[in-house]
């Protein structure tokens, strides 16, 4: 646009020269010829200047940038503007000004605009399902969850439906922090593990959440990890092309059997424990990751 300002001087103070110009001058034969073949498509509205009753000769471009011109200039095809923008610019256009000329072509300024405003709407969709102040972690706040016996329940409790894009195949209730941990698990550990195989993991079977139960539900045995909302058990990495990686299958054989150990070691840290299938018989055909903490550090099995 800055470049603009000269030029439109330019044209405007030799808008007099071919004002005055006889008819049978050559430039302007030549010029509408140019004119029409570097626009394969001219506007419908600067078609209508070439009426035989004007100078055979005047381009329509230089005839709109004449300060002389009493006509307003017509937006050029408005009906086709269609993006989102488009409205927002059509009173500029209606203004009969010297710079109608150059304004007329406004798709390469209406495009970025375009795109932006896709893009705004995109996050304001994803920040309305945000929880835990991440846009990544989409859910809903729940509050506060009241335990059925004592030790159990949640303060702050959302339900996670996808983290980082990666759906959970049951919306899983536990705290911030939990999913918060969850999400650096899957990003550091998870998606490095499996790569491009498959195209990556689209959903996480999620085999339990939020239980208020005791540990492995034996009776007498402390209130688990689950009963506070620490805690996710996942039995399946459900990959883009359809293939599933199952812990109970794959544990321990080829290629996938790789893959699961390589997430449940790098998920010792990042949780307080880690349980998998050669922990006990209760871990078999599923990962137990929760965030409790211990003095010695992780937990993992
Ligand atoms: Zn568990």
């Amino acid at each position: 646009m800055r470049r603009a300002a000269p030029l439109v001087a330019l044209l405007v103070a030799s808008g007099a020269v071919f004002a005055d110009a006889p008819d049978t001058s050559l430039r302007p034969i030549v010029r509408p010829a140019i004119l029409e073949t570097e626009q394969p498509q001219p506007v419908a509205p600067a078609r209508a200047l070439y009426t035989p009753t004007r100078p055979v000769a005047r381009p329509a471009d230089l005839t709109q940038i004449t300060v002389r011109s009493p006509a307003p200039v017509q937006a050029p095809a408005p009906a086709r503007q269609t993006g989102e923008g488009a409205g927002q610019h059509r009173p500029r256009i209606q203004q009969p000004s010297a710079r109608g000329g150059l304004m007329a072509s406004l798709r390469p300024l209406l495009r970025p605009l375009g795109i932006g405003r896709k893009a705004q709407e995109r996050k304001r969709k994803l920040a309305r399902g945000a929880v835990c102040g991440d846009m990544a972690i989409q859910g809903e706040e729940v509050g506060h969850v009241p335990g059925r016996i004592s030790g159990c329940g949640i303060d702050n409790a959302v339900k996670i439906r996808s983290i980082g894009g990666v759906a959970l195949s049951q919306h899983a209730l536990m705290d911030c922090q939990t999913a918060r941990t969850i999400k650096a698990w899957m990003q550091q550990g998870m998606a490095p593990a499996v790569g491009g195989y498959g195209g990556g993991v689209a959903q996480l079977r999620v085999a339990a959440h939020y239980s208020c139960r005791t540990r492995n539900n034996r009776k007498g045995a402390k209130i688990s990890e689950h009963g506070k909302g620490h805690a996710i058990d996942i039995a399946a990495f459900q990959l883009r092309d359809g293939r599933t990686i199952s812990v109970l299958n794959d544990w321990g054989s080829g290629k996938k059997g790789r893959m699961l150990r390589k997430m449940h070691r790098s998920a010792c840290g990042p949780f307080g424990t880690v349980l998998g299938p050669e922990s006990d018989r209760f871990h078999r055909d599923h990962f137990h990751f929760d965030t409790a903490r211990y003095r010695k550090g992780s937990y993992c099995r």
